[in-house]
This record gives C-alpha cells, sequence and structure tokens, in this order.
C-alpha cells in the first residue's frame, strides 16, 4: 500500500469525485432495517435484537398520536374529589401510579396525583383531593400529538417532565377560536414498549396493552373497594378501614379462616354479616355480666376477635389474670372442633361438614373474657362459620370441576331458592306457616339464627344448646350459605336475576346435601 499509494490515492479520490460514494457502504434507515431483515438467517442477531434495532429505527417516523393512551381510556380523578376509603381502594384498584386530576371537564387537566403522595394520608380524615394537590402542585406537561417518539423520548430520558405527558392538538373545527384540546397520555413506557417492539407489562398494571385494552391474565387482587360498602344487616357500624385489617388478620393470622379454609370471598362475605358487636363498659360495674364475653364454664358456640380496646382474660381455678388488646382472639375450638377428622387447614367432605353442623356440640372455655373499656370485636357463629365452609367447597368443587356442572347447578338452584340473612322475619313467617302444615312439620327447623351475644342480650348465651334438630335440614346454614355465594352464583347465572322473592321464602325446606347426586 505504501508503495503503491502515490499512485493509487490520487486515482481514488478521482473516481470518488466523478463516481460518488461506494453505493454498498452508504445505508439509509429503510435500507439499514432491512439488510438486517434479510441478513437474519446468516447473522447471528437474535429475534429480540433485531425487533430492537428496528424499533429504534422507527422511532423517528412515529408520533406520540400513535402510541397514547386515548383521554376517554384514562384513569382521571375530579378535583373535588374526597380521598376517603372508597376512592383511595378505587385508585388502588386501577393500578396506575400517577393519576391525571381534572378540574369540571376531563380534558381540563389541572394537576397530577402521585401516589406516592397518599403516603401520609388517612382515609378516615376524608381529605379534600384539592388540599393535597395544592400542598404538592405536581406539574403537568404537555406535547403536541404529532410529536416524533425520539424527541418524546429525549425529553422523558433528561426528567425535567417526568415521565408521562399529555397530549393536545390545536382544535380549529367549528365556529368559534382554535383552542387546545387534550386528547391522550404518553408515558415513557409507551414509548420503550415501541423502542423495543413489546409489551411491558409491571407488577401493577391492569392491561398488557392500553391501546387494545387486552386484560391481563394475572392472580385476582384483592378489591378493597369492597370493604366499603355498607350492609343494612350489620347493627353496629364500623369503618372500612377496620373491616379490610380483620380481614387481613383472620385470613393470614387465624389457621381456621386462612385461605384454604375459607375463600377470600366468602370471607368478605362472611364479614358483611351482621358479626360486629360492641361491649360499652363505662358506668357499669366491674361484674355486670354484659361486660362478659366468655364466661368460665358456660359453653359457647362462637368465635370471638377483639378490634377496639381492652378485655380482661381470667384463668383457670387460679383465676390468673392478664389484659389483653384488639387483635387477640378466643374460641377457635368452637368453630373447629368436630367429631369427623378435619384439621382447621383441610377442607373436608361436604359431608363431613354436614355430620359436623348436625351434631350440637360446644366448647366450654376455662377462662373468662371481660370487657375492661368499650370494646367492639366480632364474634362468628359455629353454623356461619360451617356454611362458610361448605360455600368454599361449593366453589372450589365448582373451579376443580370435580363437581359435575349438573349437579353443582342443582345445589346452585337448591341455594337461590333457599333465603339470605336479610330475609329473615319473611323467613320465619314462611317457617312458621310451614310448620303449621303436617307433612311439612318435621323437616322444619327455623333455629339458631340469631348471633347469641349483642348489646340487647349482653350475655353470651348459648340458647342453642339444647335444640332439638328434627329432620335433616338447616334453613339457616344454608339461608347464610345462600347470602355467602350468591353473587358469585349471579355470574354464573349469566347475570340472570337471583330471584328469591315469595317463592323462595316459602319453601324453606331444602334436600338433605348427602343426598344430593355425585
Ligand atoms: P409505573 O409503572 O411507573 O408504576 P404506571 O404503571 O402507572 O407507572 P406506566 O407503566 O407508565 O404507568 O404506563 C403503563 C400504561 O398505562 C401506559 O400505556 C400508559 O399510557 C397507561 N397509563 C398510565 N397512567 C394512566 C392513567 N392514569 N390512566 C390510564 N392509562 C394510564
Amino acid at each position: 500500500m505504501a508503495i503503491t499509494a502515490p499512485l493509487s490515492y490520487p486515482i481514488s479520490r478521482i473516481l470518488d469525485a466523478l463516481l460518488g460514494e461506494e453505493i454498498g457502504n452508504v445505508y439509509n434507515r429503510e435500507r439499514l432495517k432491512e439488510l438486517v431483515r434479510v441478513t437474519n438467517d446468516v447473522n447471528d442477531l437474535d429475534k429480540n435484537e433485531v425487533n430492537i434495532i428496528s424499533g429504534a429505527l422507527e422511532l423517528r417516523k412515529k408520533t406520540v398520536a400513535d402510541v397514547m393512551t386515548h383521554i376517554d381510556d384514562a384513569f382521571m380523578l375530579s378535583l373535588e374529589a374526597v380521598l376517603d376509603f372508597e376512592t383511595v381502594s378505587e385508585i388502588m384498584n386501577s393500578g396506575y401510579s400517577r393519576i391525571p386530576v381534572y378540574d369540571g371537564d376531563r380534558k381540563n387537566i389541572v394537576t397530577l396525583l402521585y401516589i406516592k403522595d397518599l403516603a401520609f394520608v388517612d382515609t378516615d380524615d376524608n381529605t379534600p383531593l384539592k388540599t393535597l394537590c395544592e400542598f404538592y402542585q405536581n406539574p403537568v406537561h404537555f406535547v403536541f400529538e404529532d410529536y416524533t417518539l425520539d424527541i418524546m423520548f429525549n425529553q422523558f430520558k433528561e426528567g425535567t417532565i417526568g415521565h408521562i405527558a399529555f397530549v393536545h392538538r390545536v382544535n380549529n373545527e367549528g365556529d368559534g377560536d382554535p383552542f387546545y384540546e387534550t386528547v391522550g397520555l404518553v408515558t415513557l413506557e409507551d414509548v420503550i414498549e415501541e423502542l423495543i417492539q413489546a409489551e411491558i407489562v409491571d407488577e401493577t398494571d391492569v392491561f398488557v396493552d392500553n391501546r387494545t385494552k387486552v386484560k391481563r391474565n394475572r392472580y385476582k387482587k384483592a378489591d378493597f373497594s369492597a370493604f366499603a360498602e355498607r350492609r343494612e344487616v350489620q347493627a353496629v357500624r364500623i369503618s372500612p378501614q377496620l373491616t379490610l385489617a380483620t380481614f387481613q388478620y383472620l385470613s393470614t393470622a387465624v389457621d381456621a379462616f386462612k385461605k384454604d379454609v375459607i375463600s377470600e370471598p366468602i370471607l368478605r362475605r362472611l364479614l358483611n354479616q351482621d358479626v360486629f358487636h360492641n361491649i360499652k363498659a363505662k358506668g357499669k360495674s366491674k361484674d355486670d355480666p354484659s361486660l362478659y364475653i366468655f364466661t368460665q364454664g358456660k359453653a359457647v358456640d362462637f368465635f370471638v376477635l377483639i378490634l377496639e380496646g381492652r378485655v380482661e382474660v381470667t384463668i383457670g381455678k387460679e383465676a390468673l389474670m392478664f389484659e389483653s388488646g384488639p387483635f387477640t382472639y378466643f374460641g377457635t375450638q368452637a368453630l373447629v372442633q368436630n367429631v369427623v377428622i378435619d384439621s382447621p387447614t383441610q377442607m373436608g367432605s361436604l359431608q363431613s361438614l354436614n355430620m359436623d353442623s348436625k351434631i350440637r356440640q360446644s366448647f366450654v372455655p376455662d377462662y373468662s373474657v371481660r370487657a375492661i373499656s368499650d370494646v367492639i370485636y366480632i364474634a362468628i357463629k359455629r353454623v356461619l362459620y360451617l356454611t362458610a365452609k361448605k360455600a368454599t367447597l361449593l366453589e372450589k368443587s365448582r373451579k376443580s370441576g370435580t363437581f359435575s356442572s349438573e349437579t353443582f347447578d342443582d345445589e346452585v338452584e337448591r341455594l337461590l331458592h333457599s333465603i339470605s340473612e336479610d330475609e329473615k322475619p319473611r323467613f320465619l313467617a314462611a317457617s312458621t306457616r310451614a310448620l303449621s302444615k303436617p307433612n311439612r312439620s318435621l323437616t322444619s327447623s327455623p333455629t339458631n339464627i340469631d348471633l347469641s351475644h349483642d348489646e340487647k342480650s349482653n350475655s353470651p348465651s348459648v340458647h342453642n344448646q339444647g335444640d332439638q334438630r328434627i329432620g335433616n335440614t338447616e334453613p339457616t346454614e344454608d339461608a347464610s350459605m345462600s347470602s355467602l355465594v350468591a353473587s358469585d352464583v349471579g355470574d354464573l347465572q349469566n347475570g340472570e336475576q337471583d330471584d328469591r322473592d315469595a317463592t323462595a321464602a316459602s319453601t324453606p325446606l331444602l334436600p338433605k346435601l348427602e343426598e344430593q347426586p355425585k
């Protein structure tokens, strides 16, 4: 090369000047993309790498309008919203970390709420969203819809505008002056997805793709808003937060209520029953019987979890005493004691549960539990607990397919024609009528409805102790069960109305579960 250089170099310069640069070495965007594609069989590039290369090359050709989430699909909050339990659980369920806040019209976005801003918010305080927004004053950034993605990517990279931008365009349709119209939102994730030519799904995403709105196939997240529902059936009203805490505690810390024994939806429904109770201790003497939740030596058939306040526990003959507070529980044995072997972590069979519920047994505590301050607690009767277990079993059988569809439908039908807890008065009337009919009197037993301990009765009575069960039916359990599974059943019935009406109330005589076809 050195020897021929004096001759070859000037010649090459002259040829360059005459013919232009060598065609084979210059690639524009399109040629480069094509080159990568056609040489795919011979080069050692992975499919993902090919996608990323072509994605990077396309970035400059695509605009934010192509990738944005349309404004109608955006999850937003009104500036007038209040940060109560319901709103916050809605935000949590949405799965988004940045929530646009609008004033009046959805297109009038004034600020942003970051999920992190909620860290110090107590939903009990019902803080107006406006207050929080005025405190944080998170700015919003707008971009035009024809911005190309490479510019957008650079802006997001710099961090000055955050990782979300609102897309607007000039609207000059109609008679009035042109104005800026907000049409969507775009985030860094949208741009990166175009870059790598694939969908990114994070822990909290609800959709796989924001545009096609393909729902993600993921584990079902707890829907906290369910705890905000108020049920008329509950005599003692407690906050949704406390219901949620109770739910979480029971499903994680108490064996008898863990997920594999009582499913989460059923447990949620169980807590919607009239299970919350309170005791007012003020102005009552120490020995007042209404202060006693459990009395030593007196049989009980319910489980108790203290939620608020303090209790004094006196144990054994020596009367050892200790104080205890929220989230201590008593009487699990009243629930899980049974004749058929059935550990708290095993579901057992429907038959064993039925046998179990037919045997009138109770737990006799060797300790007393007395309220020493105002106390809120839940008391779950054995019969209600067993009903919840049955409902869970039914739900599981349905899912695992062990229940044939027909059997399941029969069961569901039966539940639908039983009554719900809410219909107790009608049920009692109907049952009384039924009892007066000679052919029905032997199989009807409308007992066991009330939870024995509340403010009015004020004693942890066990008035069902001596009940004689006549026949094989248990209307109350099935009634509770129907209210426990009703909405799930509703889904299964393809939205058909649950017509538990007068006819339902007048047919409380249910067939034996054991007699169900297998
Ligand atoms: P992060 O992953 O940082 O927690 P995020 O999950 O809330 O944030 P991104 O991951 O940035 O949101 O975006 C995921 C998808 O959701 C994107 O397609 C984006 O357009 C869309 N998106 C983001 N925020 C909202 C919102 N408030 N309403 C509707 N869609 C949104």
